[in-house]
């Protein structure tokens, strides 16, 4: 994908703020700090047009991107704040759900997690919840820089071990780049079959 044009489009806090046009959209989710907004960067190719985390905030915000004017990047609030509270994390969760399971053109939704750790219990809920709605998904193990070559295979099959995933699961860095072309060919694949949905 030649990104020619990306846009923030608006952060949006309630359903009725979702863009409303049908552009097919891509959902990025995982716990925070595990690189997503390095990874839309990397993606979109623009150095920090996705703000790299500094501040870890708690919003309930969906972050819009409309590309190309084609397709969007919905970037979902991370999850797994150490201080949040049980119910809090409850709520959350179903906030999440419900952008899930009421997003019509949702395309597919990334499942990010740390090539370098065994998944936690929430990236577990997480995917769970993710094949209960049963949208299209990808899991993406991001930093695959920080470990060796010989230890990408056996990390993957940990993390769809833990995650009870038959999921593909993509090892991505956004440092180096590696597979962000997998992951766009991904993408690409979605987006036309979406058009062509649509034609029909
Ligand atoms: P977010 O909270 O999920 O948006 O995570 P960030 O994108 O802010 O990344 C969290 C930290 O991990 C930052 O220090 C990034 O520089 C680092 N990071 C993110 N992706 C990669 C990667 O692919 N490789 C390496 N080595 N570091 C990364």
């Amino acid at each position: 994908m030649i990104v020619k044009q990306v846009s923030f489009e608006l952060g949006a806090v309630r359903p009725s703020q979702w863009p409303r046009d049908g552009l097919p959209e891509f959902a990025f989710i995982g716990r925070s700090n595990v690189g997503k907004s390095s990874l839309l960067n990397r993606l979109l190719q623009r150095k920090s047009i996705a703000r790299v985390s500094q501040h870890p905030g708690k919003t309930q915000q969906i972050n819009f991107y409309r590309i190309n004017d084609a397709f969007r990047f919905a970037d979902l609030p991370g999850y797994g704040y150490a201080t949040v509270s049980k119910l809090q994390r409850a709520a959350f969760q179903r906030w999440i759900k419900g952008y899930i399971e009421l997003r019509e053109p949702l395309a597919r939704v990334l499942h990010l997690v740390d090539i370098r750790h065994e998944p936690s219990k929430e990236d577990v809920q997480y995917h769970q919840l993710l094949q209960e709605v049963g949208c299209p998904m990808l899991v993406i193990a991001t930093k695959q820089d920080k470990i060796s070559k010989s230890a990408i295979q056996p990390s993957i099959q940990r993390i769809a071990s833990c995650l009870q995933t038959g999921v593909t699961i993509v090892p991505v860095s956004a440092t180096n780049a590696q597979n962000i072309d997998s992951v766009w060919s991904v993408l690409d694949a979605d987006i036309l079959s979406f058009s062509s949905d649509a034609s029909d």
